[in-house]
């Protein structure tokens, strides 16, 4: 499409701004880092916004592996392709983008089965590297190399992709830049784990056990698809204006602890069990909690809350016999990308699928630190940082 009025950057090395993790746990550190040029398969993108997630907080307080340092971290964005490497067609210069962890080859058994998102060609790993060749394409000023994150980085003015986790959209009409984003990671994963893990129906009784974004995108897709109860449970009232949840049709449980549910009371308000229930913390405790809370014979539990490496859960043998009940975890919501975010973002175009509502934020990339303290207090959904501003 016509002419250009910079001269292109495809094939050269680009110097650009990032934040990277320097130090687990400490301020992210603005710098000026080289990204090189995207190697076949692979996309080089200029990211456009991107929001902080709660895996980027979990990932860089790590100090052991899989954390890592100097990362470059970030996973959830939209950005435009700058240039594409050999071997790809599906997408050109000027294509909008929208990264996801979960990679969606599209040739696999698994990515091309109705049943599955786990595609077994490019397995998802939590690597610090390039998914194809184990390489990073992020060095810094002093020519060391920086580790890349859930194979996105988005915490970066341009970052390189593999085509797997790429998918495009069409931006027709106005659809906004700081809302597609969210589209990326915890909204997609709250709405898909009811609409495509769960299939939440009509009428039915959902709890979710943790009201950050995912739980409250649980709520989103449970009330789209008629529930006629939605409990939320969490510790931190304060953090909630009552407003906000009757937005999301959400009746809050508030708990002095996460350990100290009473079953008891869960079992009468959803009259012997929930249909379905959303563990959205990533604490073995809760998710026992939410299988014993689920209703015999039907119920399901949905685990999305990402607990710490090697944790265990228990579960009584005569329970799990006698009780008829599922649990299932659930990555992306069970969403294919390629396939569902475009359908998720029609949802949103058509004014059926909120995401306003999740946006409490918005700042300047060089503010990012700030949106890790929003987060960490409780006093963000979706904080949507833009580059360029
Ligand atoms: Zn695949
Ligand atoms: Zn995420």
């Amino acid at each position: 499409m016509g002419s250009h009025q910079k001269p292109s950057t495809a094939g050269k090395p680009i110097r650009c701004k990032a934040a990277v993790c320097r130090v687990a746990g400490a301020p992210l550190v603005m710098e000026e880092v080289t990204v090189a040029p995207p190697q076949a398969h692979e996309a080089r993108i200029r990211i456009v916004c991107t929001s902080l997630c709660q895996s980027d907080v979990t990932f860089w307080k790590l100090k052991d592996f899989p954390g890592i340092t100097p990362r470059i971290l970030g996973h959830e964005a939209i950005g435009i392709v700058e240039s594409v490497g050999a071997e790809v067609t599906e997408l050109t210069e000027g294509d909008t983008v929208i990264p996801v962890f979960l990679p969606d080859c599209g040739e696999c058994s698994d990515c091309l089965s109705k049943k599955s998102n786990l595609c077994s060609k490019l397995p998802f790993k939590v690597s610090p590297w390039m998914p194809r060749d184990g390489t990073s394409r992020f060095t810094d000023l002093d020519g060391n190399t920086i580790h890349h994150f859930l194979s996105v980085s988005s915490f970066s003015e341009y970052t390189v992709v593999d085509i797997a986790h790429l998918t495009k959209i069409d931006l027709d009409g106005d659809v906004q830049m700081n809302r597609a984003c969210l589209l990326s990671c915890g909204i997609s994963t709250g709405v898909g784990a009811a609409w495509r893990t769960a299939d939440v129906e009509e009428g039915t009784t959902v709890v979710i056990f943790g009201l950050g974004s995912i739980g409250l995108a649980v709520a989103e897709g449970a009330r789209i698809r008629g529930a006629a109860r939605i409990i939320g449970i969490d510790m931190k009232p304060e953090k909630f204006d009552v407003g906000q949840l009757e937005d999301f049709r959400v009746q809050m449980v508030a708990l002095s602890c996460l350990e100290c549910i009473e079953l008891q009371v869960i079992n009468e308000m959803t009259e012997g069990g929930a249909d379905y229930c959303f563990e959205c913390v990533g604490l073995p405790s809760l998710m026992e909690e939410a299988y014993a809370c689920c209703r015999k014979g039907w119920g399901k539990t949905i685990v999305l809350g990402v607990a710490r490496p090697m944790s265990e859960m228990k579960l009584e043998c005569f329970e799990v016999l006698h009780s008829g009940k599922i649990l299932t975890g659930s990555l992306f919501g069970g969403l294919k990308p390629k396939s569902d975010i475009p359908m998720l973002l029609k949802r949103y175009m058509d004014r059926d699928l909120e995401l306003d509502k999740f946006v409490t934020h918005e700042l300047d990339f060089k503010e990012i630190n700030t949106a890790f303290d929003l987060l960490i207090e409780g006093k963000s959904l979706r904080c949507v940082m833009w580059m360029d501003r």
